[in-house]
């Protein structure tokens, strides 16, 4: 078996990394980014230039034609230098309309998403429904050529800067809960829509509670038929759940993590932190899984470009990243003592606080796109054949 990339492969990679460099500041950190969304959509506008925000599209759509294995370098690349890629329209919303939409949906919003001019957020979860999404309870009532929308729905992430949400309403309370949903695109400033922050530990304000209140769609704005948009939000779920960024976004941390360890401490007293053993073996079984990850996310690039549709996959990858995330930040503010839990802008916060954040922020990442124990079900049923509990 040969794991080498060729020589174009790895050409792509230097052309991405020297375009990140010139590009997206140095050492920049994407949660100060977040905060300013202007900055994050120019950097997206010169991606849609260079052709890589939605590079695996058809053309006909706005896109650049390249490979999934293409796609995934540019993706790994650029978390790796904690710079932005196209977001939830590229990455989710567009891959379902080019399955599911008709022509006319796609030809309007797909060139937009291309050239980085419509944001898009995810209306999914309830108050009583995530694990268990199908019980859905957001109604939509057909009225004319229109559906009159009602309901709540909560953590629907970047909805603040976000100019359209998909999002899941049941069309038929009678049907099956699998049988009775429905998919529809919305502008966000549709009469109706309202949103409330969500503040995180963290102290950033990343999700929303997303209210409806007679909220009127055409129904044209409706993806794939009536009461079957069940089985487009299941593809939606697999392209959110395929990426690499879960495992490449431990990369970075641990990179300065391991820097930061092999350098004398500030205080002057020359001690290390991988002068301690236990130290030293977390930094190498980190080292391992990152690996492990990596190979994890080829194979679900690989089945892409293959034309196979990854599923239990792509939960096995999914999974292991963001446990590693988790594993990697915990050892990390272990390592660094007391200190460790010293928030970013507090004095003397080893690594400006970074671990700290990150030990904080990588809780969510074992819930967000489906929990670690909705991956093992999934892998336990589907990949392995095992019986539903
Ligand atoms: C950072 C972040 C961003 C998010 N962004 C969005 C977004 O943009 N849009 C959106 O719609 N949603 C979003 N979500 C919501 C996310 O999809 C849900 O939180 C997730 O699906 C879990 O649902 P829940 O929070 O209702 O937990 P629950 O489903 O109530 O689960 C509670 C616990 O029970 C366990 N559990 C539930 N069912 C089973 C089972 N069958 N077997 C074993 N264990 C089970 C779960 O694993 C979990 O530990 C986001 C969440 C996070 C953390």
């Amino acid at each position: 078996m040969d794991f080498a990339w060729s020589g174009e492969q790895d050409g792509f990679r230097e052309q991405v990394r020297s375009f990140i460099q010139e590009h997206w500041s140095e050492g920049a950190r994407m949660r100060e980014d977040l905060e300013r969304p202007e900055r994050v959509k120019e950097y997206q506008k010169r991606l849609a230039d260079a052709g890589w925000l939605t590079m695996a599209w058809p053309e006909e759509y706005g896109g650049g034609g390249a490979s999934y294995i293409e796609q995934m370098i540019f993706a790994e690349e650029s978390t790796f230098a904690q710079a932005p890629t196209g977001g939830q329209g590229a990455d989710r919303l567009g891959p379902a309309l080019i399955l599911f939409g008709n022509e006319e949906q796609r030809r309007e919003h797909l060139p937009k998403i291309a050239q980085a001019e419509t944001n898009w957020c995810q209306g999914y979860s309830e108050p009583g429904s995530g694990s268990d999404l199908a019980s859905l309870q957001t109604r939509a009532v057909r009225d004319g050529d229109d559906y009159v929308i009602n309901g709540q729905k909560i953590w629907t992430s970047g909805a603040q800067h976000a100019d359209w949400i998909h999002v899941l309403t049941r069309t038929d309370p009678d049907a099956p809960k699998h049988r009775g949903i429905s998919y529809f695109m919305l502008r966000m400033d549709t009469p109706g829509i309202s949103l409330r922050p969500i503040v995180q530990m963290t102290d950033e304000a990343g999700f929303n509670e997303t209210f409806f209140e007679d909220v009127r769609v055409p129904a044209a704005n409706m993806i794939g038929e009536e009461n079957r948009g069940w089985y487009v939000s299941a593809t939606t779920l697999d392209f959110e759940r395929s990426g690499i960024n879960r495992m490449a976004e431990a990369v970075p941390i641990y990179d300065r993590l391991l820097a930061h360890s092999k350098a004398a401490d500030s205080a002057g007293t020359g001690r290390r932190v991988i002068d301690t053993a236990i130290n030293r073996q977390h930094l190498a079984d980190t080292a391992i899984e990152i690996n492990v990850a990596r190979l994890l996310g080829y194979r679900v690039s690989w089945m892409q470009s293959m034309d196979l549709v990854p599923n239990h996959e792509s939960s096995i990858s999914k999974l292991f990243g963001t446990e590693l995330q988790q594993r990697n930040a915990r050892h990390g503010i272990n390592m660094l003592g007391l200190g460790g839990q010293l928030r970013p802008g507090q004095s003397q916060a080893p690594m400006g606080g970074e671990l700290c954040y990150a030990y904080m922020a990588t809780v969510s990442r074992t819930i967000a796109a489906g929990t670690s124990e909705i991956q093992r079900n999934i892998i336990a049923t589907r990949g392995l054949g095992l019986p539903r509990g």
